[in-house]
């Protein structure tokens, strides 16, 4: 068998959870697809969306990619320009573009269109990583607007702490978008995906949704479930079976020892394909829908797991490392890290696209 290691898309998914999140954003979203949606790939994540209402992506390279592909809606650019030689390929693609900082600000007043911009006005509400301050924000709309380039301004901002219900952070960034755009003329946009799911006050206007549109919840395993279901399923197969005695240890640095005669698969993934390697002894696996867990350390291009007491499975026994049965959330648990950490590093699997 030629190595086995797969990444099917679902695509239904893809559009059950759009629709989710638009719903939820009152009727407006933006489906976020930057970083080859979060690993998923672009190009077909957004052709499977032929309804959304627009994308949004992180820099010119990937919207110039989803409108080669043939993408008509518009594209938000979320971090704008890096330099003003972009402006006419943004032009020229239709692309929507971010502003959040005096040199892009510079270079909208400077250029020469011949469609004036769509713009996204960010404000740094208490991320303090991009956007004008509160204390900027009016006179940088005032100037976007007088400047003549621009046919309309819709008023941005992004949550730092969205995914922690019992954080007041996020509170406090909508009280200070709403004094600092209060009667500016225009659209608006706060939610993330976590925005979106946890903060109704956040929901009025254009919804970003990232994170959900591939399945995974942003919020602690702990709160209310919501309606998502997994897009990718990542897939192996056990290559390899050994009986092993008690006592044995078992991969590099013998960091699992085993407490019992123990049945272990060598499965084709490692971390050389993005399955993290922090994820080791005890990250759930799962065969044919039942849950077993990985002993040892992730290695390379394998890890192994325990069937002991799975007695069927042997060579050839389909493994899902996440997707149904094992939730990408609960592997970055056990990684210490995040979903779209582990999401957006998936490498060297087929994908498959159903
Ligand atoms: C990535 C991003 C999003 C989507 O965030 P999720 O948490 O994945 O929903 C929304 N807005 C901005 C500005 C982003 O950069």
């Amino acid at each position: 068998m030629s190595r086995p290691l797969e990444a099917v898309i679902r695509l239904d998914n893809l559009r059950h959870n759009y629709h989710v999140g638009r719903a939820l954003a009152g009727g407006k979203a933006l489906a976020v697809v930057k970083a080859n949606a979060y690993g998923h790939g672009a190009v077909q994540c957004a052709a499977a969306l032929p309804d959304a209402d627009g994308f949004a992506v992180a820099c010119i390279e990937e919207a110039i990619e989803l409108r080669d592909a043939g993408v008509t809606q518009p594209i938000l650019l979320l971090e704008g320009v890096f330099e003003a030689s972009e402006l006419e390929l943004a032009e020229r693609h239709k692309l929507w573009l971010v502003v959040h900082h005096e040199g892009q600000l510079a270079m909208i007043e400077a250029a020469s269109p011949k469609t004036p911009y769509t713009i996204w006005l960010k404000m740094d509400s208490g991320m303090h990583r991009a956007g004008f301050a509160p204390s900027e924000y009016r006179a940088a709309h005032r100037r976007l607007a007088a400047s003549g380039k621009v046919e309309s301004i819709t008023m941005m901002s992004h949550f730092a702490r969205a995914d922690e219900p019992a954080s007041q952070a996020t509170s406090e960034q909508i009280a200070v978008f709403q004094d600092t755009v209060e009667g500016l003329p225009g659209d608006i946009s706060l939610a993330n995906s976590a925005g979106l799911i946890a903060w109704p006050a956040a929901r009025a206007g254009w919804g970003r949704a990232g994170i959900m549109l591939y399945g995974a919840s942003p919020m602690p395993a702990d709160s209310p479930a919501i309606d998502l279901k997994p897009v990718m399923q990542l897939k192996s197969k056990v290559f390899a079976v050994r009986e092993l005695a008690e006592g044995e240890p078992i991969g590099y640095g013998a960091s699992f020892h085993t407490p019992r005669p123990t049945r272990v698969g060598v499965v084709a993934c490692g971390y050389a394909d993005g399955y993290p390697r922090l994820a080791s002894t005890g990250s759930p696996v799962a065969i044919d829908g039942v849950r077993t867990r990985i002993i040892g350390r992730v290695s390379m291009d394998m890890l192994t797991i325990d069937l002991t007491d799975l007695p069927e499975a042997g060579v050839g026994s389909g493994v899902e490392l996440w997707g149904d049965t094992v939730s990408v959330n609960e592997v970055a648990a056990h990684a210490g890290t995040i979903a779209y950490e582990l999401l957006c590093n998936v490498k060297r699997a087929a994908f498959s696209y159903r």
